[in-house]
């Protein structure tokens, strides 16, 4: 191969990565937003940089599903009465004073699916934000963006994730509390986030304060051990996420499965039979190494299917008694 042909090679690939690139940013830029009671393209949503949300990110939101059902031509939001109730505990804990009720947080998350017409799966940013001149004690004005987009699932490309223990404690609820579903929150996570891919691993699992096994940077942890699901709990420093108690409740009452919530021991992570992690974005994904060392067969192993299998039946609808945990967008 000479030169000469491997640079025309290269500069063929750098071109056609900046073309994708491009049609990525003209997709993510060519949709509507519900922004301060507005429907606006999204590049009109605009927040003052002295603002703290902008300052502190003073901030709390929810990230929801919807999925696409070709044969009832309908989206389904998952568990909306249930990201809904979360955001309002976020508010609460935040002492953001606010005028939003459940049905009209509920409103415009439909509204604004509605006005961009999508036809396939997406996710949805729905933050309440602290807007105006305040410092980081304000708890006023609130206001609020929805900001749906096309996504499919997460991890295209990856089967499965290394992930490392991070050097990183989980947040706790002695300093902010992880239960709390806020932008600042998030400087922790990306904080582990960073570290384990400058390592050359896809993510990492936080320890908490008491050296437990606590949480992904956005995900929740499950192991099988024994043929039972472990996880743990609420207490251990996580995020109450929705994926981790639908996956509880369907796993004992579909899959016939023993859920444990108990606390995790960091060496548990490396004899365990399985792992996966879980959330809404992300779904169901299993791990295939912890610090390198790998995890049962390295696969993803059998338990993690089953549960993935009956996550993603459900969400998207293919099961009709768990419609009750569906909101379809459209009216038919
Ligand atoms: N933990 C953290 C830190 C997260 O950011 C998320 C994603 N929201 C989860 C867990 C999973 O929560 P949920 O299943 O509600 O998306």
């Amino acid at each position: 191969m000479t030169a000469k042909y491997i640079f025309r090679n290269t500069f063929l690939v750098y071109e056609m990565l900046f073309v994708l690139d491009l049609f990525m940013e003209e997709k993510l830029m060519d949709r509507l937003v519900w922004f301060k009671g507005d429907i606006v393209n999204i590049d009109e949503a605009k927040v003052n940089v002295l603002s703290p949300t902008s300052q502190f990110g003073a901030n709390v939101f929810e990230g929801l599903r919807g999925y696409w059902n070709k044969i009832d031509n309908q989206l389904y939001v998952f568990k909306l009465n249930q990201h809904t109730d979360r955001l309002k505990s976020s508010m609460k804990m935040m002492e953001l004073e606010h005028n939003f009720s459940t049905d009209f947080l509920q409103q415009s998350v439909i509204e604004i699916i509605r006005a961009n017409k999508f036809e396939e799966d997406i996710v949805c940013r729905q933050t309440v934000f602290l807007d105006g001149f305040g410092s980081w004690s304000a708890t006023g004005p609130s206001e609020m963006f929805i900001a749906p987009m096309a996504k499919g699932r997460y991890y295209e490309n990856i089967q499965g994730l290394h992930v490392c223990i991070s050097s990183w404690e989980r947040i706790n609820e002695k300093s902010l509390s992880p239960k709390i579903k806020m932008g600042a929150n998030y400087m922790n996570s990306r904080m582990g986030q960073l570290e384990a891919v400058r390592k050359g691993y896809d993510s990492a699992i936080f320890l908490n304060q008491e050296g437990t096994v606590s949480e992904g940077p956005g995900s929740c942890v499950f192991i099988v051990k024994n043929g039972a699901l472990i996880t743990p709990p609420l207490t251990a420093s996580i995020l109450d996420s929705i994926t981790r108690s639908t996956i509880i409740s369907i796993a004992k009452s579909e899959l016939k499965l023993e859920v444990i919530e108990r606390d995790i021991e960091k060496s548990e992570l490396l004899i365990a039979d399985e792992i996966f992690m879980c959330g809404t974005a992300v779904e169901v994904v299993p791990v295939f190494s912890v610090d390198r060392i790998m995890v049962g067969s390295g696969l993803k192993g059998t338990v993690t299917k089953d549960v993935e299998c009956l996550y993603l039946k459900i969400v998207r609808g293919e099961i009709e008694e768990y419609k009750k945990w569906l909101t379809p967008v459209y009216k038919r």
